[in-house]
Order: structure tokens, then sequence, then C-alpha cells
């Protein structure tokens, strides 16, 4: 991953950091990308889950974020459009 900040061209920066909410009873919960593995089925549509992560620049204060195994989901996304 480019660990230059595409803002200000710093070196400080933080990967992998992550993004929690707080759900009930203050459980934390990491955000997510989510799609369905199977979109046109009536029930059982399934999901996949993708734990969004984020690259801070310490520098000045710029987050990006990205996910770890975007080949995945580009999958499963090409996998709907052929079912
Ligand atoms: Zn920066």
């Amino acid at each position: 991953m480019n660990t230059i900040c595409n803002n200000c061209k710093s070196n400080k920066i933080v990967t992998g950091v992550r993004i929690t909410d707080l759900g009930e009873v203050n459980v934390k919960n990491d955000l997510s990308l989510e799609i369905y593995k199977n979109p046109d089925a009536l029930f059982f549509k399934g999901t996949t889950r993708y734990k969004l992560k984020a690259k801070v620049c310490c520098s000045c204060g710029t987050v990006e974020t990205y996910i770890d195994n975007p080949e995945e989901l580009w999958r499963t996304y090409q996998n709907n459009k052929n079912s």
C-alpha cells in the first residue's frame, strides 16, 4: 500500500486503523461494506461483508478508507452479474 499522503505528500502514515461505531449496549462494530451473494434469490440472498479500514495521514489529517480483500469483492460482483 502507498504510504505517502496523496494530499500533502507526507510519509507520516498510519494504516490498518479500525473504523468503529457503537451499537446496542455499546458494542463496538466495525464499519463495513456489504454486498449480496445472491441478489436475485427470493430468500437467503446472503451477504458478504468487508471491514472498512483507514489510512490516516498524521501530518494533515487526511483519512482514506480501503478494504483488505478487494479481489474477493470483485469476484462476488462478477458472479452476481453473470448469474
Ligand atoms: Zn497528508
